[in-house]
């Protein structure tokens, strides 16, 4: 059509994000059962959502005829007291999403450009192109970011970099030590967003403690979510720490209602129930061994994972991945081809459940006879 040719050609140019397959998809293209059928394909929580936090969504629903509180007062307050850091340091997004974007668009445009890591979560380049500015791939190292690379790669224009830890689709997890002398090192004119959407997954000795760090660095925005640990991903729930001059920014780009009431509500309730971040925490470990020992068990390479799921290799043809994925499809085990990352030979597996898991193994090991 004549009127798109008026768009932006960096807008015309944008390959769209490619989500996991959803299980109705999966159920309707195959007919299969939709109880035989597993999906690690998103990072999900396997255990679903905290019964607390899904009480007080059910609650929250009688008050869905009125707008949500723009202000995310009760929610920004738990937040801060959980958190130890003031509301106005706090923005709230539709998911962490949300907070990446408006973090970005604040001083990106054509012209500027932003760094981020060859293999890092396929929203950065996103968002940098869809604003027209321009996005530099710095080469990973054993897939994970290279920090010093990152930092020789800024130039006059960059405005923003972007960091993942730990990284998705990878797994790979940069040293709290090495982020700060990385914060020390920039230029302050240059804000830094950590993205932690994992956090919560790592164990203490490998947490970089990030937010003692914002009072020593006005350019670093951290952000987390309520997607992952939390069980709340289709309710989008996120937020960002940052400066109060940044946070401020953030909330004067951002849509008045970004967050809906009904996800505030589950929200604040999940941040309650402790217990149950507790278990995703324990259930993933335990998941992770179970997963890692039976890749090993299958002779299958992966690479080290410090989040919720993990990558493996595919041996052979690159196309062999992709037939995997098909035949894993088939018997009702949705995973996450890389492709789109350049990783042509990797899938990229959530640990599940100790049933799930045992069924994507038992499965694998079936679809490389198959390939063979
Ligand atoms: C899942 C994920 C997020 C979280 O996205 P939401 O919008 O909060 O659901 C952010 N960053 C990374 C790297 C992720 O993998």
């Amino acid at each position: 059509m004549k009127l798109c040719e008026l768009a932006p050609e960096y807008i015309r140019a944008i390959q769209p994000y490619r989500p996991g397959k959803p299980i109705s998809e999966l159920v309707r293209e195959l007919s299969l059962n939709k109880d035989e059928v597993i999906k690690l394909a998103s990072n999900e929580n396997p255990l679903g959502t905290s019964p607390m936090a899904k009480e007080a969504m059910i609650r929250a629903l009688s008050e869905a005829s009125r707008y949500p509180d723009g202000s995310g007062f009760e929610l920004k307050g738990a937040l801060s007291e959980y958190l130890g850091v003031p509301t106005e340091q706090i923005v709230l997004g539709n998911g962490s999403n949300d907070v990446l974007e408006l973090a970005a668009r604040i001083f990106l445009r054509p012209g500027a450009s932003a760094i981020y890591s060859q293999y890092a979560f396929a929203i950065y380049p996103l968002l940098v192109q869809a604003v027209g500015a321009t996005g530099i791939s710095v080469t990973a190292r054993n897939f994970g970011h290279d920090l010093a690379a990152m930092l020789d790669a800024t130039t006059a224009d960059t405005r923003v970099v972007f960091i993942a830890n730990p990284n998705n689709p990878t797994g790979t997890l940069c040293e709290g030590r090495d982020l700060l002398r990385f914060m020390e090192r920039i230029s302050p004119d240059i804000l830094v967003i950590l993205d932690e959407a994992y956090d919560e997954y790592l164990p203490e000795a490998n947490k970089a403690h990030s937010i003692a760090w914002l009072k020593d660095f006005p350019n670093l925005v951290i952000t987390r979510t309520f997607s992952k640990a939390y069980g709340l991903a289709s309710v989008r729930v996120g937020f960002a720490l940052a400066h109060p001059d940044i946070a401020n920014l953030m909330n004067r780009i951002r849509q008045p209602f970004n967050v809906n009431s009904i996800g505030q509500a589950g929200a604040l309730a999940a941040l309650q129930d402790v217990e149950f971040v507790k278990q995703a925490y324990t259930t993933n470990r335990s998941g992770m061994l179970q997963m890692t020992n039976g890749l090993r068990q299958l002779g299958v390479e992966f690479i080290p994972s410090y989040a919720n799921f993990v990558s493996i290799y595919i041996n052979g043809e690159s196309v062999n991945a992709l037939k995997v994925y098909k035949d894993l499809l088939h018997q009702g085990v949705i995973v996450r081809p890389l492709s789109n990352y350049g990783m042509n030979h990797h899938l990229r597996v959530t640990i599940g459940l100790e049933a799930e898991n045992y069924k994507f193994l038992v499965s694998l090991e079936q679809s490389l006879k198959e390939i063979a």
